[in-house]
């Protein structure tokens, strides 16, 4: 009796942990089902623009090898967590029974999303920065591509190429440095109004301020580049003058401009500092 018993308790613990191992096995499945789903949107959206067809494989290298430190180490994990659906937005607080933290408010959207934020949002500084994106690319001659997830999940594969197919070897790290250092900073500012801020609507960051910001960070980049050409200093790793040239030109720099028309409007302050040695 004693025996079967036991063999009926071993069945039924048998059977709790199989249906827990069930439950693991659907999350993961949903996990990757999401994942799935954002490779293969953005690979289609990079390939729809660029023409070049990019593996779910290649992605990931771009975003691991971050090659001519084009890309951040803070961007591409948010890119990383992005395609996984990992970032703790709307959906993720239901599933954590926290509704209340769910919607956008500001907006009057009741499950926020990194779409909502990174594109809709009328609190996350979004729509000036892209606008501030897209002029800074203006100088290019070369078409800015309509903003969408594909595009930001996927800036590591963005390329612009002559008209004979040769691809721009600066313009295509200009478009990628524009694009995540742009949808990084609306996260950012995002968070520092709902987190920070506590989504109090009198402390929403002015448009003075998304512009500063921006430029600060942009400019942080174009010093970090004219840094990184510095043989001495970082060997064969070092960047090529002429690539970080066709990187920026064109490019304003909105200190430079200020300081010629005499405005003495510092914008981006120390950061917008340029490296010694620079010919100005
Ligand atoms: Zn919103």
């Amino acid at each position: 009796m004693i025996g079967t018993a036991g063999g009926k308790l071993q069945t039924l613990s048998q059977a709790l942990a199989y249906r827990a191992l069930r439950l693991r096995i659907q999350e993961k499945m949903k996990d990757r089902r999401t994942t799935g789903r954002n490779m293969e949107l953005t690979c289609a959206t990079i390939e729809g623009i660029t023409g070049v067809n990019h593996t779910p494989e290649s992605l990931w290298v771009s975003l691991h090898r971050r090659k001519k430190f084009t890309l951040t180490q803070k961007y591409s994990a948010f890119a990383w967590r992005g395609i996984h659906g990992a970032q703790k937005v709307g959906e993720y607080w239901i599933q954590a029974k926290k509704e209340d933290w769910a919607p956008c408010e500001y907006c009057g959207v009741p499950i926020e999303s990194m779409q909502h934020i990174l594109l809709e949002c009328k609190a996350s500084g979004q729509e000036v920065i892209w606008d501030l994106a897209r002029r800074a690319w203006a100088d290019t001659a070369a078409e800015w591509p309509p903003i969408s997830m594909g595009v930001i999940l996927g800036a590591a594969l963005m390329e612009v190429k002559k008209e004979d197919g040769k691809k721009l070897r600066g313009k295509s790290r200009l478009i990628q440095i524009l694009i995540s250092e742009s949808a990084y900073l609306i996260w950012l500012i995002r968070n520092e109004w709902r987190i920070e801020h506590e989504q109090d609507p009198r402390k929403l960051h002015t448009k003075q301020e998304v512009e500063n910001r921006w430029w600060a960070a942009i400019n942080k980049r174009r010093n970090i580049d004219w840094a990184l050409t510095n043989r001495r200093a970082y060997g064969r790793k070092a960047l090529a003058k002429k690539d970080v040239k066709n990187t920026w030109d064109g490019v304003p720099d909105p200190k430079v401009r200020n300081d010629a028309v005499g405005t003495g409007v510092v914008v981006g302050r120390a950061s917008s500092r340029r490296p010694p040695g620079r010919n100005r």
